[in-house]
């Protein structure tokens, strides 16, 4: 009997099946290092029913596959550790204007920055925002449904998405739209596929919204030692904060900045009318913080600087947990966690509109009592262990225990079942 390889290579042939060392190391892990990559080989399909029949094959000849797109994800999801193959959407990569819906349509492996460029090329914003955007794919975005500084005003990758196409495992590949602002015709079933991080199906074609470039737009920086300033009501009072980003003094310094406050937010305001701003920045001079407002120079260096906060703290190997807890508790969070923190090499930064801390480790010994505790605290304020990078195979062990999370899992697990029978796609996602 013949084995994976060999099948593969005489159905798709050498340019689209790789199983030399180079191609295994590069493409069979994810950013996560956790895990060792241990594909058998890579697969690059160029339209669906390429990848209908891989699908078609693992079912008959039994192996495993493991979708991949740009590789940035954070808990090894697109890592293969067990001779799965990797699907790469490296080559699904045709992207097109829609002029008259000013919208996206695209395959899965198009990179996120190439997808806004195009958006920009039109006097449009696509605000999937965060520091891996130049590697990541809007396919992989769609998977994990990604979200970064931008939320707070336009919400998760999902916000963005009014069509799909995906291969399922049965090789089936279907279309969902979303084409009216209303509809009552059953449940949205795309919301099987935001999030499903390479589990329920392989996501292929994606259309997106894209929206306005807002007029004006200001950036501020607040400095305090009281989280307090920012209550719920400023946060969500505040329609034009399109982002509104904290920075403890430990990421400040990583930064080679000074500062002499706990805690540095910075904000960005978008508005049509220069007075939205001006009423907004009235308000904020009431709080008691330092206000700097930044001109256009240093706005765009203060932005680019927070986009290199994660990157910097992966080089320091940072342990990364994304926890979000709800708005009305982070500053009573944040407060229990400094305690915790006391003598601990802790960096935090997130973003605060929306509940979401990225708490980093960077202290090499041993990390897992405080990780432990991290996540107890972040239960009993009923938080969520992850809120934009996914569960992965790296946090598959943590998440169930979280009260609020017991039923969807379970549910999540019959699902799986019932569109997986033989658990072909993404096998160590999710669960044991
Ligand atoms: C420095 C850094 C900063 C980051 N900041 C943020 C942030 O602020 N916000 C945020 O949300 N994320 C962030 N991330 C995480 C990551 O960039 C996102 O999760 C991104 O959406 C992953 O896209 P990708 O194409 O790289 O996916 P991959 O890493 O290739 O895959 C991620 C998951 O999606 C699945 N998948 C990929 N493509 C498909 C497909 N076509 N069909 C089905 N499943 C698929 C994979 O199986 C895997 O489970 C950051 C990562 C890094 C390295």
């Amino acid at each position: 009997m013949k084995n994976i390889v060999d099948l593969l290579l005489d159905n798709f042939g050498q340019d689209r099946v790789k199983t030399t060392p180079d191609f295994l190391e590069k493409y069979g892990r994810d950013w996560y290092e956790g895990f060792d990559p241990n594909p058998s080989a890579i697969f690059f399909p160029t339209n669906e029913l390429d990848i209908a029949e891989i699908m078609h094959l693992a079912a008959s000849d039994n192996f495993k596959l493991v979708a991949s797109g740009g590789r940035t994800g954070l808990n090894g999801g697109a890592t293969a550790t067990e001779k799965e193959v990797i699907i790469s959407s490296e080559k699904l990569n045709k992207i097109k204007w829609l002029p008259e819906t000013s919208q996206i349509l695209c395959q899965a492996g198009v990179t996120t920055d190439v997808a806004k460029k195009l958006a920009e090329e039109h006097g449009r914003h696509l605000p999937i925002e965060f520091s891996s955007t130049s590697a990541s794919t809007i396919g992989g975005n769609v998977a994990t449904n990604a979200a970064g500084a931008k939320f707070i005003k336009y919400g998760a990758t999902k916000q963005h998405v009014k069509g799909l196409k995906v291969v399922l495992p049965n090789s089936e590949i279907i279309e969902l739209t979303k084409n009216v602002e209303k509809d009552a015709s059953g449940p949205n079933l795309m919301e099987l596929f935001f999030g499903s991080e390479g589990t329920m199906g392989f996501i292929t074609e994606i259309l997106l919204d894209t929206y306005p470039l807002p007029k004006f737009k200001e950036s501020v920086l607040f400095s305090t030692n009281n989280l307090d300033v920012f209550d719920e009501a400023f946060i969500k009072n505040s329609e034009i904060i399109s982002a509104l980003e904290l920075l403890d003094n430990k990421c400040m310094n990583l930064l080679a900045k000074d500062s002499k406050h706990n805690f540095n937010v910075l904000l960005e305001l978008v508005a049509d009318n220069e007075n939205d701003i001006a009423s907004l920045l009235a308000k904020a001079a009431e709080l008691q913080v330092d206000v700097n407002l930044l001109n256009t120079r240093q706005a765009q260096e203060f932005w680019h600087d927070r986009e290199k906060v994660p990157v910097l703290l992966s080089e320091k190997k940072a342990y990364k947990l994304d926890i979000c807890v709800p708005v009305s508790s982070l500053v009573s969070f944040m407060n229990e966690l400094q305690e915790i923190e006391t003598n601990k090499d802790i960096f935090c930064f997130g973003h605060l509109g929306d509940g979401n801390i990225h708490v980093n480790l960077v202290d090499s010994s041993n990390k897992m009592p405080v990780i432990d505790e991290i996540y107890e605290l972040t239960k009993k304020f009923n938080g969520s262990p992850s809120a934009e990078h996914g569960i992965g195979i790296r946090k598959k062990h943590v998440w169930h225990d979280f009260s609020g999370y017991k039923d969807k899992y379970k549910l999540l697990k019959s699902l799986k079942k019932s569109m997986d029978p033989d658990n072909i796609l993404g096998s160590k996602v999710f669960f044991d």
